[in-house]
């Protein structure tokens, strides 16, 4: 005899802002979601410490705290939170198999995908160690801190030249540190990074080390056809070399973009496969911000609500 399988009406894959919100309102529509966490419970915020931009927290919020406030409002209205990760989906029929921790499998009349992304990192042991005390992966998030500071920019494509440009309203003096002898960014981006007077742009240049105890002091660069080195002094490091779409799930199984984010239908939060929607970073590249995560969850809450309506009639 083969083992009935538990019945989900809506099933969020991922817990930052996105997947919480997407909870709060299914949940609120009594549609019983489940959110399975994943790896890292809260998503992407709980990396970072303050967070200054998010609407209704006057005096600004730490990220971890933040995420346990959108956990706790989410279980409020019965939300079922789950540790585990999904290992598998199959998207071929409804309702979904979707498998959890590799042993266990659930039915879900609708998923909710928000897995995130995650920002790359140069892999030096420094970026770890300083990880909140001066290096960071988003100037939007953390720039405010370096007010009248001098700050180095990793990466040489349209982030990073964002990031730059950002920042450069705020700081003294941003360093981008471009490896190549040439930036990526579309030429627009470049043009604005160029005409900026307080960033100067090293051509050829990685980073060596990140130095400073506490925080961060200054940045070792050398350049890589000389190998010369170049003591930049900076109080913060912005790391922009891109992000990775947690979407290696769905390969093959819904569209993506040529950089792996998830496709859905303008406006809305529809993937190509009826009942199965994105919210969140895991299908914009643009925007990345917490707001706009929690904007999207909202959206493929509703959606989903009418979707398992219009199923019904
Ligand atoms: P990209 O992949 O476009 O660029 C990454 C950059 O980081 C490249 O310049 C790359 O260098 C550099 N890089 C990668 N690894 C390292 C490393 N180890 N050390 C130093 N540098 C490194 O990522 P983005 O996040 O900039 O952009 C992603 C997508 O989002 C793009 O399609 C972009 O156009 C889009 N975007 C659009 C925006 C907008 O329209 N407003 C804003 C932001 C992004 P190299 O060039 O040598 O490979």
């Amino acid at each position: 005899m083969t083992e009935k399988l538990e019945r989900i009406e809506v099933l969020i894959i991922g817990s930052g802002p996105a997947g919480y919100t997407a909870a709060i309102y299914a949940a609120r529509a009594d549609l019983n979601p489940v959110v399975i966490q994943g790896l890292q419970p809260g998503g992407q915020l709980t990396t970072t410490t303050e967070v200054d931009n998010y609407p209704g927290y006057p005096q600004g919020v730490d990220g971890t705290k933040m995420m346990e406030d959108f956990k706790a409002q989410a279980e409020r209205f019965d939300t079922d939170t789950r540790w585990g990760m999904v290992t598998k989906v199959d998207l071929s029929e409804r309702p979904f198999n979707v498998e959890i921790d590799g042993n266990k499998n659930v039915l879900a009349d609708t998923v909710i995908i928000a897995t995130g992304a995650t920002a790359k990192w140069l892999g030096i042991p420094d970026e770890e160690r300083l990880n909140g005390f001066g290096v960071s992966a988003c100037a939007i998030c953390d720039g405010f801190f370096y007010k009248g500071q001098e700050v180095v920019v990793v990466g040489a494509g349209d982030t990073a030249a964002e990031e730059a440009t950002y920042l450069a309203k705020l700081c003294t003096k941003v360093t981008m540190l471009v490896r190549r002898d040439q930036m990526r960014a579309s030429k627009a981006m470049q043009k604005r990074v160029f005409n900026t007077p307080n960033i100067e742009v090293m051509f050829n240049h990685e980073t060596k080390s990140i130095n400073g105890e506490k925080g961060v002091e200054s940045v070792t660069a050398y350049n890589n056809q000389t190998n010369e080195e170049t003591i930049v002094p900076a109080t913060g490091f912005f790391v922009a070399i891109g992000h990775k779409p947690n979407t290696d799930l769905f390969k093959g199984q819904l569209e993506m973009d040529e950089n792996g984010y998830l496709n859905v239908e303008a406006g809305t939060s529809k993937t190509q496969i009826p009942g199965v929607f994105a919210a969140g970073d895991v299908a914009d590249h643009v925007y990345r911000q917490a707001v706009t995560s929690a904007g999207t969850g909202c959206m493929a809450a509703l959606d989903a609500e009418r979707f398992l309506a219009a199923q019904e009639d």
